[in-house]
């Protein structure tokens, strides 16, 4: 048996709840802060090296926690430098985490879910169905325990799982990663993704300040319950009243994830559609090719189709790309993860 299971991680706690943390074992509340700079400033990978900290204090800490960072248990390289990690979050729990280099850049996609309860048609970790929740401290993990941790300068919320649903753990990740006293990053570093929960939009953006993305996929609603069953319970319509009357500011960015289908989504009506939908509105939509997913007889647009459509929109004043696929032969691209095959393996021992 795993001895370190009944052990809890001080990675994911903030700086208030490791000083909580502290007082509760009698100690000095400083304690507290310290940790906080060993988990977050020094990245150490466990309590031994936090050396400013008493020796009977490490040993105190160590009966009763792991630090939780964790390495991965797998790794796949595409041709074109992605990389897909895989990481176990509890007995037969894994996700995945996808790093992508671009010349200085390296964005980190991490997931916020073991799975996904949302359904969306085009997805396959819609298709793994939902096995839980991540901790704030498996959110981070992923992002301090690939071999680019050193090198991350951005980071989106798009992996497996719907963030929204998981708002609070997601909320104290992104409290560690922009806090002084914790990754000091900059939260227009960062860019969290939604189908448009629309009372955790309202949440997000009243609680932080990172990117917003909505995945819209088309602007015909009807059309949208089909690929994306919670249009019927939270409308696009309600999400985008709140991003329209919210103040993004000059620095704040509000994009729209837009998959395009063959002949589904794809024609000069939805062009027009989705004009009139986001007419008014500073933002920016970002294309995304279709990879096919087994038992989706959804149609990938050709090159062709997606350019015109493209041009349509920018023609018309709208900031639209299409953006890059990467890491399709390791299924590490959009809409492609899932760990359902993983079931049934034995994760590793937590590092300490
Ligand atoms: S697209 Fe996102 S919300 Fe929809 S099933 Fe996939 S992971 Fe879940």
């Amino acid at each position: 048996m795993n001895n370190t299971t009944h052990k809890t991680a001080l990675l994911g706690l903030t700086q208030d709840a490791l000083v909580e943390l502290a007082r509760g074992y009698g100690l000095p509340a400083f304690n507290g802060k310290q940790i906080a700079h060993w988990l977050y400033q020094q990245r150490v990978n466990s309590i031994g090296e936090m050396t400013n900290l008493s020796k009977k204090v490490r040993q105190l800490l160590e009966e009763h926690h792991i630090t939780g960072v964790t390495a991965p248990m797998d790794m796949q390289k595409s041709r074109d430098g992605t990389r897909k990690y895989l990481f176990a979050t509890g007995h037969e729990r894994y996700i995945e985490t996808v790093t992508i280099p671009d010349r200085e850049r390296c964005t980190v996609c991490v997931s916020s879910q073991v799975g996904c309860k949302m359904g969306c048609v085009f997805c396959m970790t819609g298709k793994q169905g939902f096995q839980g929740q991540l901790t704030a401290g498996e959110i981070l993990n992923q992002i301090l325990s690939t071999a680019e941790a050193d090198r991350i300068t951005n980071i989106v919320y798009m992996g497996m799982g719907e963030p929204l649903d998981n708002l609070d753990e997601v909320l104290t990740s992104i409290e560690i990663l922009t806090a002084p006293w914790g990754f000091a990053m900059s939260p227009r570093r960062i860019t969290v993704s939604t189908i448009g929960i629309t009372p955790g939009v309202v949440r997000l953006l009243n609680e932080c300040e990172v990117h917003l993305a909505i995945s819209l996929h088309t602007p015909i609603p009807s059309e949208r319950q089909k690929l994306m069953p919670i249009e019927s319970v939270y409308p696009m319509a309600d999400s985008l009243e709140v991003v329209r009357n919210w103040n993004f500011g000059l620095q704040r960015r509000i994009s729209f994830e837009y998959i395009v289908f063959s002949g589904m989504n794809d024609t000069p009506a939805h062009a027009d559609a989705l004009l009139d939908l986001l007419a008014g509105l500073r933002c920016r939509v970002n294309l995304i090719r279709f990879h096919p997913v087994p038992d989706t007889p959804l149609p990938a647009t050709d090159e062709q189709r997606l350019v015109d459509f493209r041009d349509k929109l920018a023609d018309e004043g709208l900031t639209t790309t299409i953006r890059a696929s990467r890491g399709q032969d390791i299924l590490a691209a959009c809409g492609l993860l899932s760990t359902n095959t993983r079931c049934g393996e034995n994760p590793p021992e937590q590092t300490q």
